[in-house]
Protein backbone atom coordinates (compact mmCIF):
# COMPACT_ATOMS: atom_id res chain seq x y z
CA UNK A 1 0.00 0.00 0.00
CA UNK A 2 1.36 3.33 -0.83
CA UNK A 3 1.67 5.16 2.09
CA UNK A 4 2.07 9.29 2.69
CA UNK A 5 5.40 9.62 4.49
CA UNK A 6 6.79 13.21 3.40
CA UNK A 7 4.80 16.17 3.20
CA UNK A 8 6.23 19.27 1.80
CA UNK A 9 4.56 22.67 2.62
CA UNK A 10 5.59 25.56 0.71
CA UNK A 11 4.97 28.51 2.16
CA UNK A 12 6.20 30.50 5.56
CA UNK A 13 3.62 32.59 6.88
CA UNK A 14 0.59 32.22 9.34
CA UNK A 15 -0.78 29.17 6.63
CA UNK A 16 2.51 27.48 6.24
CA UNK A 17 3.77 27.22 9.84
CA UNK A 18 0.44 26.71 11.41
CA UNK A 19 -0.55 23.79 9.13
CA UNK A 20 3.46 22.61 9.93
CA UNK A 21 2.94 22.91 13.42
CA UNK A 22 -0.23 20.98 13.44
CA UNK A 23 0.81 18.28 11.22
CA UNK A 24 3.88 17.65 13.13
CA UNK A 25 2.19 17.78 16.56
CA UNK A 26 -0.95 15.09 15.30
CA UNK A 27 0.75 12.99 13.48
CA UNK A 28 4.31 12.31 14.90
CA UNK A 29 3.78 12.28 18.50
CA UNK A 30 2.70 9.20 18.43
CA UNK A 31 4.99 7.82 16.66
CA UNK A 32 7.93 9.94 15.87
CA UNK A 33 9.06 10.82 12.39
CA UNK A 34 6.09 8.52 11.03
CA UNK A 35 5.61 11.31 8.38
CA UNK A 36 7.95 13.55 7.29
CA UNK A 37 7.09 17.22 7.68
CA UNK A 38 9.28 19.46 5.66
CA UNK A 39 8.59 23.58 4.85
CA UNK A 40 10.18 25.60 1.92
CA UNK A 41 9.98 29.35 2.70
CA UNK A 42 11.38 32.10 0.71
CA UNK A 43 13.93 34.61 2.26
CA UNK A 44 12.93 36.66 -0.93
CA UNK A 45 8.87 37.15 -0.82
CA UNK A 46 7.66 38.53 2.19
CA UNK A 47 4.46 37.63 3.92
CA UNK A 48 1.75 39.73 3.68
CA UNK A 49 2.08 41.33 7.15
CA UNK A 50 -1.41 42.01 8.39
CA UNK A 51 -3.86 39.12 9.79
CA UNK A 52 -3.90 40.54 13.48
CA UNK A 53 -7.13 39.84 14.45
CA UNK A 54 -8.48 35.72 15.45
CA UNK A 55 -11.11 33.71 16.00
CA UNK A 56 -11.68 31.89 19.51
CA UNK A 57 -10.83 28.79 17.47
CA UNK A 58 -7.21 29.61 18.09
CA UNK A 59 -7.37 28.76 21.56
CA UNK A 60 -8.03 25.31 20.53
CA UNK A 61 -5.00 24.97 18.05
CA UNK A 62 -2.33 26.78 19.79
CA UNK A 63 -3.40 24.07 22.69
CA UNK A 64 -3.09 21.76 20.24
CA UNK A 65 -0.10 22.15 19.10
CA UNK A 66 1.27 22.30 22.41
CA UNK A 67 2.59 25.88 22.43
CA UNK A 68 2.93 27.68 25.73
CA UNK A 69 0.35 30.53 26.17
CA UNK A 70 3.17 32.64 27.83
CA UNK A 71 5.71 31.75 25.40
CA UNK A 72 2.86 32.55 22.58
CA UNK A 73 2.20 36.24 24.30
CA UNK A 74 5.63 37.17 24.09
CA UNK A 75 6.94 35.58 20.86
CA UNK A 76 3.73 36.89 18.61
CA UNK A 77 3.15 39.94 20.99
CA UNK A 78 -0.27 38.88 21.33
CA UNK A 79 -3.15 40.50 23.42
CA UNK A 80 -6.43 39.20 24.02
CA UNK A 81 -9.58 39.56 22.02
CA UNK A 82 -12.94 39.45 23.26
CA UNK A 83 -15.17 40.35 20.59
CA UNK A 84 -16.02 43.05 17.76
CA UNK A 85 -17.34 46.47 18.43
CA UNK A 86 -19.21 47.66 15.85
CA UNK A 87 -19.33 51.77 15.47
CA UNK A 88 -21.36 53.40 12.19
CA UNK A 89 -22.87 50.13 10.88
CA UNK A 90 -26.44 50.63 11.59
CA UNK A 91 -26.88 54.32 10.84
CA UNK A 92 -24.26 56.88 9.60
CA UNK A 93 -22.25 59.43 12.12
CA UNK A 94 -24.03 61.83 14.33
CA UNK A 95 -27.92 60.52 13.42
CA UNK A 96 -29.99 59.68 16.59
CA UNK A 97 -29.72 56.49 17.92
CA UNK A 98 -26.83 54.13 19.03
CA UNK A 99 -23.58 54.28 17.06
CA UNK A 100 -22.03 51.02 18.20
CA UNK A 101 -23.22 47.28 18.90
CA UNK A 102 -20.62 44.57 20.65
CA UNK A 103 -20.22 41.13 19.11
CA UNK A 104 -19.11 39.32 22.30
CA UNK A 105 -17.61 35.74 21.79
CA UNK A 106 -19.17 34.37 24.83
CA UNK A 107 -22.57 32.34 24.23
CA UNK A 108 -25.89 34.22 25.93
CA UNK A 109 -26.04 33.25 29.50
CA UNK A 110 -27.84 29.64 29.45
CA UNK A 111 -27.73 28.47 33.40
CA UNK A 112 -29.49 25.11 34.08
CA UNK A 113 -33.56 25.43 34.70
CA UNK A 114 -33.32 28.96 32.61
CA UNK A 115 -34.89 29.84 29.91
CA UNK A 116 -33.37 30.63 26.61
CA UNK A 117 -33.29 34.25 27.12
CA UNK A 118 -33.21 35.65 23.18
CA UNK A 119 -37.37 35.60 22.98
CA UNK A 120 -37.85 36.96 26.00
CA UNK A 121 -34.97 39.63 25.13
CA UNK A 122 -37.36 40.38 21.50
CA UNK A 123 -40.72 40.44 23.80
CA UNK A 124 -39.27 43.47 25.66
CA UNK A 125 -38.52 41.49 28.82
CA UNK A 126 -34.83 43.21 29.71
CA UNK A 127 -34.72 46.55 30.80
CA UNK A 128 -36.10 49.22 28.25
CA UNK A 129 -33.21 50.54 25.95
CA UNK A 130 -30.75 47.10 26.75
CA UNK A 131 -29.07 46.19 23.46
CA UNK A 132 -29.12 42.37 23.35
CA UNK A 133 -25.59 41.55 23.82
CA UNK A 134 -25.76 43.34 27.02
CA UNK A 135 -28.96 42.57 28.04
CA UNK A 136 -27.59 38.20 28.08
CA UNK A 137 -23.95 38.48 28.59
CA UNK A 138 -21.38 40.01 31.13
CA UNK A 139 -19.04 40.48 28.44
CA UNK A 140 -20.04 43.63 27.03
CA UNK A 141 -20.51 44.94 30.39
CA UNK A 142 -16.70 43.77 31.40
CA UNK A 143 -15.34 44.92 27.79
CA UNK A 144 -16.56 48.24 28.40
CA UNK A 145 -14.45 48.77 32.00
CA UNK A 146 -10.81 47.32 29.90
CA UNK A 147 -11.13 43.94 31.38
CA UNK A 148 -9.12 40.92 30.33
CA UNK A 149 -11.27 37.78 29.94
CA UNK A 150 -9.09 35.76 32.43
CA UNK A 151 -7.00 35.80 35.55
CA UNK A 152 -3.29 34.72 35.33
CA UNK A 153 -4.36 31.99 37.64
CA UNK A 154 -6.53 30.38 34.96
CA UNK A 155 -4.62 27.64 32.96
CA UNK A 156 -3.59 28.32 29.75
CA UNK A 157 -6.14 29.41 27.01
CA UNK A 158 -8.93 28.95 29.63
CA UNK A 159 -10.68 31.57 31.75
CA UNK A 160 -14.10 32.84 32.19
CA UNK A 161 -14.91 34.33 29.12
CA UNK A 162 -14.63 33.49 25.82
CA UNK A 163 -12.26 35.06 24.13
CA UNK A 164 -9.36 34.97 20.87
CA UNK A 165 -5.89 36.98 20.14
CA UNK A 166 -4.31 39.74 18.43
CA UNK A 167 -0.69 39.38 17.33
CA UNK A 168 1.71 40.89 14.76
CA UNK A 169 1.58 38.22 12.02
CA UNK A 170 5.16 38.22 11.59
CA UNK A 171 6.19 37.75 15.14
CA UNK A 172 3.64 34.92 14.89
CA UNK A 173 4.64 33.50 11.81
CA UNK A 174 8.80 33.26 13.36
CA UNK A 175 7.17 32.22 17.05
CA UNK A 176 5.24 29.10 14.61
CA UNK A 177 8.56 28.40 12.98
CA UNK A 178 10.62 28.22 16.26
CA UNK A 179 7.96 25.57 17.10
CA UNK A 180 7.56 23.99 14.28
CA UNK A 181 11.16 22.88 14.01
CA UNK A 182 11.55 21.56 17.60
CA UNK A 183 8.31 19.99 16.85
CA UNK A 184 10.49 17.74 13.84
CA UNK A 185 9.53 20.39 10.94
CA UNK A 186 12.32 20.69 8.61
CA UNK A 187 13.04 24.46 7.17
CA UNK A 188 14.28 24.90 4.07
CA UNK A 189 15.35 28.50 3.24
CA UNK A 190 14.65 28.50 -1.26
CA UNK A 191 12.16 30.19 -3.33
CA UNK A 192 10.08 27.69 -6.02
CA UNK A 193 10.35 28.45 -9.48
CA UNK A 194 8.05 26.03 -10.38
CA UNK A 195 6.53 22.65 -10.39
CA UNK A 196 6.96 19.69 -12.81
CA UNK A 197 3.79 17.76 -13.10
CA UNK A 198 3.86 13.91 -13.88
CA UNK A 199 1.93 11.68 -16.74
CA UNK A 200 -1.26 12.04 -13.91
CA UNK A 201 -0.95 15.83 -13.54
CA UNK A 202 -0.08 15.08 -10.21
CA UNK A 203 3.55 17.20 -8.75
CA UNK A 204 5.98 15.11 -9.24
CA UNK A 205 8.87 17.34 -7.55
CA UNK A 206 9.36 21.72 -7.30
CA UNK A 207 12.30 23.13 -8.29
CA UNK A 208 13.93 25.91 -6.14
CA UNK A 209 16.74 28.40 -6.88
CA UNK A 210 19.02 27.66 -4.02
CA UNK A 211 18.15 24.11 -3.42
CA UNK A 212 17.14 22.22 -7.32
CA UNK A 213 14.58 19.66 -7.07
CA UNK A 214 12.73 18.67 -3.89
CA UNK A 215 9.80 16.03 -3.86
CA UNK A 216 7.16 14.65 -1.77
CA UNK A 217 4.15 12.69 -1.53
CA UNK A 218 2.16 15.70 -0.91
CA UNK A 219 2.41 19.55 -1.57
CA UNK A 220 0.36 21.48 0.37
CA UNK A 221 0.80 25.14 -1.30
CA UNK A 222 0.77 27.43 1.39
CA UNK A 223 2.27 30.99 -0.86
CA UNK A 224 -0.64 33.20 0.07
CA UNK A 225 -2.43 35.23 -2.79
CA UNK A 226 0.70 34.22 -5.23
CA UNK A 227 -1.10 30.50 -5.37
CA UNK A 228 2.40 28.81 -6.77
CA UNK A 229 1.49 25.42 -6.98
CA UNK A 230 -2.28 25.52 -6.84
CA UNK A 231 -3.17 28.40 -9.28
CA UNK A 232 0.21 27.98 -11.18
CA UNK A 233 1.02 24.43 -11.50
CA UNK A 234 -2.51 22.95 -11.08
CA UNK A 235 -4.71 25.52 -12.61
CA UNK A 236 -7.16 25.12 -10.29
CA UNK A 237 -9.76 27.90 -10.87
CA UNK A 238 -10.83 30.78 -8.26
CA UNK A 239 -14.28 32.00 -8.20
CA UNK A 240 -14.88 35.11 -7.06
CA UNK A 241 -17.80 36.60 -4.93
CA UNK A 242 -16.72 40.17 -5.45
CA UNK A 243 -20.62 40.35 -6.41
CA UNK A 244 -21.79 39.82 -2.73
CA UNK A 245 -18.56 41.31 -0.85
CA UNK A 246 -17.57 44.81 -2.53
CA UNK A 247 -14.38 45.23 -0.77
CA UNK A 248 -11.24 44.78 -2.42
CA UNK A 249 -8.48 46.93 -0.94
CA UNK A 250 -6.59 48.06 1.56
CA UNK A 251 -4.59 50.55 3.96
CA UNK A 252 -2.96 49.78 6.92
CA UNK A 253 -0.52 51.32 9.73
CA UNK A 254 1.15 50.68 12.05
CA UNK A 255 0.29 53.11 15.19
CA UNK A 256 2.83 53.27 18.40
CA UNK A 257 0.70 54.19 21.63
CA UNK A 258 0.87 57.89 23.04
CA UNK A 259 2.22 56.30 26.48
CA UNK A 260 4.02 53.10 27.31
CA UNK A 261 0.84 52.22 29.82
CA UNK A 262 -1.97 53.11 27.16
CA UNK A 263 -4.95 50.67 27.41
CA UNK A 264 -5.30 48.47 25.16
CA UNK A 265 -8.41 47.35 23.73
CA UNK A 266 -9.86 43.89 24.70
CA UNK A 267 -11.85 43.79 21.28
CA UNK A 268 -11.11 44.81 17.42
CA UNK A 269 -12.75 48.01 16.90
CA UNK A 270 -14.45 48.21 13.38
CA UNK A 271 -15.59 51.57 12.50
CA UNK A 272 -17.55 51.85 9.01
CA UNK A 273 -16.85 54.45 6.53
CA UNK A 274 -18.47 55.65 3.32
CA UNK A 275 -16.59 52.52 1.07
CA UNK A 276 -15.69 49.80 3.64
CA UNK A 277 -14.69 50.12 7.23
CA UNK A 278 -11.17 50.70 9.54
CA UNK A 279 -10.33 47.91 11.83
CA UNK A 280 -8.28 48.69 14.76
CA UNK A 281 -6.71 46.49 16.85
CA UNK A 282 -4.60 47.25 20.15
CA UNK A 283 -1.51 44.99 20.10
CA UNK A 284 1.28 45.52 23.00
CA UNK A 285 2.95 48.10 21.86
CA UNK A 286 0.93 49.11 19.14
CA UNK A 287 -2.19 49.29 17.16
CA UNK A 288 -2.93 48.26 13.79
CA UNK A 289 -4.93 50.03 12.09
CA UNK A 290 -6.34 50.02 8.91
CA UNK A 291 -8.86 50.72 5.67
CA UNK A 292 -10.82 47.92 4.31
CA UNK A 293 -12.47 49.46 1.28
CA UNK A 294 -14.07 48.41 -2.11
CA UNK A 295 -12.00 50.05 -4.99
CA UNK A 296 -15.39 50.30 -7.35
CA UNK A 297 -16.53 52.97 -4.96
CA UNK A 298 -13.45 55.16 -3.74
CA UNK A 299 -9.73 55.49 -4.23
CA UNK A 300 -6.57 54.66 -2.38
CA UNK A 301 -5.88 58.20 -2.22
CA UNK A 302 -9.16 58.79 -0.38
CA UNK A 303 -8.88 55.86 1.51
CA UNK A 304 -5.42 56.47 2.77
CA UNK A 305 -6.92 60.28 3.95
CA UNK A 306 -9.67 58.43 5.86
CA UNK A 307 -7.86 56.07 7.79
CA UNK A 308 -5.37 59.13 8.61
CA UNK A 309 -8.36 61.55 9.63
CA UNK A 310 -9.14 58.21 12.02
CA UNK A 311 -6.17 58.04 13.93
CA UNK A 312 -5.23 62.00 14.03
CA UNK A 313 -1.68 63.18 14.60
CA UNK A 314 -0.38 60.20 15.53
CA UNK A 315 -0.31 58.76 11.80
CA UNK A 316 1.81 62.02 10.85
CA UNK A 317 5.00 60.61 9.35
CA UNK A 318 4.03 56.85 9.43
CA UNK A 319 4.17 55.24 6.03
CA UNK A 320 1.29 53.60 4.87
CA UNK A 321 1.17 49.68 3.17
CA UNK A 322 -1.73 49.77 0.08
CA UNK A 323 -3.23 45.88 -0.62
CA UNK A 324 -5.43 44.22 -3.21
CA UNK A 325 -7.16 41.34 -2.30
CA UNK A 326 -10.12 39.48 -3.98
CA UNK A 327 -13.40 37.73 -1.72
CA UNK A 328 -13.52 34.30 -3.06
CA UNK A 329 -11.92 31.01 -3.23
CA UNK A 330 -10.71 27.96 -5.43
CA UNK A 331 -13.71 25.04 -5.25
CA UNK A 332 -10.86 22.68 -5.40
CA UNK A 333 -8.67 24.05 -2.57
CA UNK A 334 -7.13 20.37 -3.25
CA UNK A 335 -6.79 18.52 -6.45
CA UNK A 336 -4.66 15.35 -7.26
CA UNK A 337 -1.49 15.51 -4.50
CA UNK A 338 -1.80 19.39 -3.84
CA UNK A 339 -3.74 20.78 -1.09
CA UNK A 340 -3.74 24.74 -0.90
CA UNK A 341 -4.51 26.26 2.72
CA UNK A 342 -4.24 30.53 3.48
CA UNK A 343 -4.83 33.12 0.90
CA UNK A 344 -3.60 29.90 -1.64
CA UNK A 345 -6.87 28.93 -1.69
CA UNK A 346 -8.97 31.75 -1.01
CA UNK A 347 -9.90 34.77 1.60
CA UNK A 348 -13.27 35.96 2.81
CA UNK A 349 -12.59 39.95 4.07
CA UNK A 350 -10.86 40.82 7.17
CA UNK A 351 -14.50 41.16 9.13
CA UNK A 352 -14.97 38.81 11.95
CA UNK A 353 -11.34 37.33 10.89
CA UNK A 354 -11.96 34.01 9.25
CA UNK A 355 -8.64 34.33 7.69
CA UNK A 356 -6.35 32.50 10.02
CA UNK A 357 -9.77 30.36 11.30
CA UNK A 358 -9.77 28.85 8.29
CA UNK A 359 -5.87 27.71 8.60
CA UNK A 360 -6.72 26.46 11.23
CA UNK A 361 -10.30 24.38 9.83
CA UNK A 362 -7.79 23.30 6.87
CA UNK A 363 -4.79 22.23 8.47
CA UNK A 364 -7.19 20.17 11.09
CA UNK A 365 -8.83 18.28 8.54
CA UNK A 366 -5.81 18.23 6.68
CA UNK A 367 -4.81 16.26 9.62
CA UNK A 368 -7.68 14.01 10.66
CA UNK A 369 -8.91 13.21 6.60
CA UNK A 370 -5.30 12.40 5.20
CA UNK A 371 -5.24 9.52 3.47
CA UNK A 372 -3.82 6.38 4.64
CA UNK A 373 -3.05 5.00 1.30
CA UNK A 374 -1.50 7.27 -1.56
CA UNK A 375 -4.29 5.92 -4.04
CA UNK A 376 -7.42 7.09 -1.72
CA UNK A 377 -6.33 10.50 -2.71
CA UNK A 378 -9.35 11.34 -4.97
CA UNK A 379 -11.89 10.81 -2.72
CA UNK A 380 -9.95 12.64 0.32
CA UNK A 381 -9.61 15.81 -1.72
CA UNK A 382 -13.59 15.83 -2.88
CA UNK A 383 -14.24 15.75 0.90
CA UNK A 384 -12.54 18.00 1.83
CA UNK A 385 -13.50 20.61 -0.97
CA UNK A 386 -16.84 19.80 0.20
CA UNK A 387 -16.93 21.14 3.09
CA UNK A 388 -14.57 24.12 2.60
CA UNK A 389 -16.56 25.10 -0.25
CA UNK A 390 -19.57 25.07 2.46
CA UNK A 391 -18.29 27.09 5.01
CA UNK A 392 -17.32 29.21 2.71
CA UNK A 393 -20.54 30.05 1.14
CA UNK A 394 -22.01 30.45 4.81
CA UNK A 395 -19.21 32.54 6.16
CA UNK A 396 -19.96 34.80 2.94
CA UNK A 397 -23.31 35.00 4.10
CA UNK A 398 -22.42 35.83 7.59
CA UNK A 399 -19.92 38.75 6.56
CA UNK A 400 -23.00 40.08 4.11
CA UNK A 401 -25.61 39.95 6.56
CA UNK A 402 -23.50 43.23 8.17
CA UNK A 403 -23.55 45.08 5.13
CA UNK A 404 -26.93 44.46 4.28
CA UNK A 405 -28.72 45.11 6.83
CA UNK A 406 -27.47 48.56 7.52
CA UNK A 407 -29.80 51.56 7.46
CA UNK A 408 -27.15 53.69 5.73
CA UNK A 409 -27.64 54.95 2.29
CA UNK A 410 -25.12 58.03 2.22
CA UNK A 411 -22.90 56.70 -0.04
CA UNK A 412 -22.96 54.36 -3.18
CA UNK A 413 -21.23 52.02 -1.41
CA UNK A 414 -23.76 51.18 1.33
CA UNK A 415 -26.74 51.49 -0.92
CA UNK A 416 -24.98 48.81 -3.52
CA UNK A 417 -24.81 46.52 -0.38
CA UNK A 418 -28.83 46.66 -0.19
CA UNK A 419 -28.78 45.43 -3.62
CA UNK A 420 -30.96 42.04 -3.30
CA UNK A 421 -29.10 41.06 -6.52
CA UNK A 422 -26.13 41.04 -4.35
CA UNK A 423 -27.59 39.61 -1.40
CA UNK A 424 -27.11 35.43 -1.52
CA UNK A 425 -30.36 33.44 -2.09
CA UNK A 426 -29.62 31.07 1.11
CA UNK A 427 -29.24 34.79 3.36
CA UNK A 428 -32.70 36.20 1.82
CA UNK A 429 -34.16 32.78 2.86
CA UNK A 430 -33.11 32.78 6.59
CA UNK A 431 -33.80 36.59 6.98
CA UNK A 432 -37.30 35.80 5.40
CA UNK A 433 -37.78 33.42 7.96
CA UNK A 434 -36.21 35.40 11.27
CA UNK A 435 -38.66 37.95 10.17
CA UNK A 436 -41.01 35.79 12.49
CA UNK A 437 -38.86 33.56 14.78
CA UNK A 438 -36.09 33.45 16.02
CA UNK A 439 -33.03 31.93 14.60
CA UNK A 440 -32.57 29.01 15.97
CA UNK A 441 -29.86 25.94 16.55
CA UNK A 442 -31.70 23.71 14.32
CA UNK A 443 -30.91 26.14 11.13
CA UNK A 444 -27.22 25.64 10.72
CA UNK A 445 -25.65 22.44 10.12
CA UNK A 446 -22.68 22.61 12.96
CA UNK A 447 -19.93 21.06 11.27
CA UNK A 448 -20.38 23.42 7.73
CA UNK A 449 -20.98 26.87 9.75
CA UNK A 450 -17.92 28.88 12.00
CA UNK A 451 -20.35 31.13 12.97
CA UNK A 452 -22.71 29.29 15.78
CA UNK A 453 -26.11 30.48 16.50
CA UNK A 454 -25.25 33.26 18.84
CA UNK A 455 -22.97 35.18 16.82
CA UNK A 456 -26.02 35.23 13.97
CA UNK A 457 -27.74 36.88 16.50
CA UNK A 458 -25.64 39.24 18.12
CA UNK A 459 -25.05 40.28 14.52
CA UNK A 460 -28.84 40.44 13.76
CA UNK A 461 -29.81 42.44 16.62
CA UNK A 462 -26.80 44.80 16.45
CA UNK A 463 -27.91 45.28 13.41
CA UNK A 464 -31.37 46.13 14.56
CA UNK A 465 -32.90 43.71 12.61
CA UNK A 466 -36.78 43.19 13.78
CA UNK A 467 -38.31 39.62 14.74
CA UNK A 468 -41.63 40.15 15.20
CA UNK A 469 -42.96 37.64 17.92
CA UNK A 470 -45.67 39.36 19.64
CA UNK A 471 -48.14 36.74 17.70
CA UNK A 472 -46.83 34.06 19.23
CA UNK A 473 -46.22 34.98 22.52
CA UNK A 474 -47.72 32.89 24.26
CA UNK A 475 -45.47 29.87 23.41
CA UNK A 476 -43.05 32.51 25.80
CA UNK A 477 -44.62 31.49 29.20
CA UNK A 478 -41.61 32.09 31.20
CA UNK A 479 -41.00 35.44 31.32
CA UNK A 480 -40.45 35.93 35.15
CA UNK A 481 -37.97 33.44 35.33
CA UNK A 482 -35.95 35.28 32.01
CA UNK A 483 -36.43 38.88 34.09
CA UNK A 484 -34.42 37.31 36.72
CA UNK A 485 -31.79 36.15 34.65
CA UNK A 486 -31.34 39.46 33.21
CA UNK A 487 -30.89 40.82 36.81
CA UNK A 488 -28.70 38.08 37.77
CA UNK A 489 -26.34 38.67 34.53
CA UNK A 490 -25.71 42.41 35.66
CA UNK A 491 -25.43 42.12 38.92
CA UNK A 492 -22.63 39.52 38.18
CA UNK A 493 -21.10 41.33 35.91
CA UNK A 494 -20.66 43.86 38.78
CA UNK A 495 -19.06 41.57 40.65
CA UNK A 496 -16.69 39.92 37.89
CA UNK A 497 -15.13 43.76 37.65
CA UNK A 498 -13.22 43.23 41.19
CA UNK A 499 -12.34 40.11 39.79
CA UNK A 500 -10.92 40.18 36.47
CA UNK A 501 -7.79 42.43 35.88
CA UNK A 502 -7.10 44.88 33.78
CA UNK A 503 -6.09 43.79 29.91
CA UNK A 504 -2.91 45.62 29.85
CA UNK A 505 -2.02 44.65 33.55
CA UNK A 506 -2.53 40.75 32.56
CA UNK A 507 -0.95 40.52 29.37
CA UNK A 508 2.38 42.15 30.98
CA UNK A 509 2.08 40.06 34.07
CA UNK A 510 2.02 36.69 31.44
CA UNK A 511 4.96 38.15 29.25
CA UNK A 512 6.82 38.68 32.41
CA UNK A 513 6.02 35.48 33.92
CA UNK A 514 7.63 33.65 30.06
P1 LIG B 1 1.48 35.02 3.42
O1 LIG B 1 1.44 35.58 4.77
O2 LIG B 1 1.40 35.90 2.26
O3 LIG B 1 2.65 34.00 3.34
C1 LIG B 1 3.07 33.47 2.09
C2 LIG B 1 4.39 32.73 2.28
O4 LIG B 1 4.70 32.06 1.08
C3 LIG B 1 5.59 33.61 2.59
O5 LIG B 1 6.39 32.95 3.55
C4 LIG B 1 6.36 33.68 1.29
O6 LIG B 1 7.75 33.83 1.48
C5 LIG B 1 6.04 32.29 0.75
N1 LIG B 1 6.16 32.18 -0.69
C6 LIG B 1 5.41 32.80 -1.65
N2 LIG B 1 5.80 32.41 -2.87
C7 LIG B 1 6.82 31.52 -2.68
C8 LIG B 1 7.65 30.79 -3.54
N3 LIG B 1 7.52 30.86 -4.88
N4 LIG B 1 8.60 29.98 -3.01
C9 LIG B 1 8.75 29.88 -1.66
N5 LIG B 1 7.99 30.56 -0.79
C10 LIG B 1 7.05 31.37 -1.29
N6 LIG B 1 -6.99 37.02 8.67
C11 LIG B 1 -7.41 36.92 9.93
O7 LIG B 1 -7.66 35.81 10.43
N7 LIG B 1 -7.58 38.04 10.70
C12 LIG B 1 -7.38 39.27 10.21
O8 LIG B 1 -7.51 40.25 10.95
C13 LIG B 1 -7.01 39.41 8.86
N8 LIG B 1 -6.84 40.62 8.30
C14 LIG B 1 -6.51 40.71 6.97
C15 LIG B 1 -6.46 41.95 6.36
C16 LIG B 1 -6.19 42.04 5.00
C17 LIG B 1 -6.18 43.38 4.32
C18 LIG B 1 -5.92 40.87 4.25
C19 LIG B 1 -5.61 40.94 2.78
C20 LIG B 1 -5.94 39.65 4.87
C21 LIG B 1 -6.25 39.54 6.22
N9 LIG B 1 -6.36 38.31 6.84
C22 LIG B 1 -6.79 38.22 8.12
C23 LIG B 1 -5.95 37.09 6.17
C24 LIG B 1 -4.56 36.74 6.70
O9 LIG B 1 -3.68 37.78 6.38
C25 LIG B 1 -4.06 35.48 6.12
O10 LIG B 1 -5.03 34.48 6.30
C26 LIG B 1 -2.80 35.03 6.82
O11 LIG B 1 -1.86 36.07 6.90
C27 LIG B 1 -2.19 33.87 6.12
O12 LIG B 1 -1.45 34.23 5.03
P2 LIG B 1 -0.69 33.13 4.24
O13 LIG B 1 0.22 32.40 5.14
O14 LIG B 1 -1.67 32.35 3.43
O15 LIG B 1 0.15 34.01 3.20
Amino acid sequence: MPRIQKILIVGGGTAGWLTACYLAKALNSAAPESIQVGLVESASIGLLGVGEATFPSIRGTLAAIGLDERRFLVGATATYKQGIQYVNWVRPPNTPGPDRFFHPFSTPSQRGGSPELLPYWLLGGAPEGTAFAEAVTMQSHLVDHGRAPKRASDPDYQGPLNHAYHFDAACFAATLAEHGQSLGVTRHLATVERAELDEHGAIARIVTTELGPLSADLYVDCTGLRGALIGNAMQSPFRSRRDVLFVDRAVALQVPYPKADSPILPFTRSTAQETGWIWDIGLQKRRGIGYVYSSRHGDAERAEELVRRYVGTAADGLEALHLKFETGYRPEHWRKNCVAIGLAGGFVEPLESTGIALIELAAYMLTHLLPGDRDDMEGTARKFNEMMVARYDRIIDFIKMHYCLSQRRDSAFWIDNTDPASIPATLQERLQLWRHRPPHRLDFVTDLEMFMPASWQYVLYGMEFRTDLEPMRSAYPHMEAAQREFAMIRQIAGHALNDLPDHRALVEQLCREH
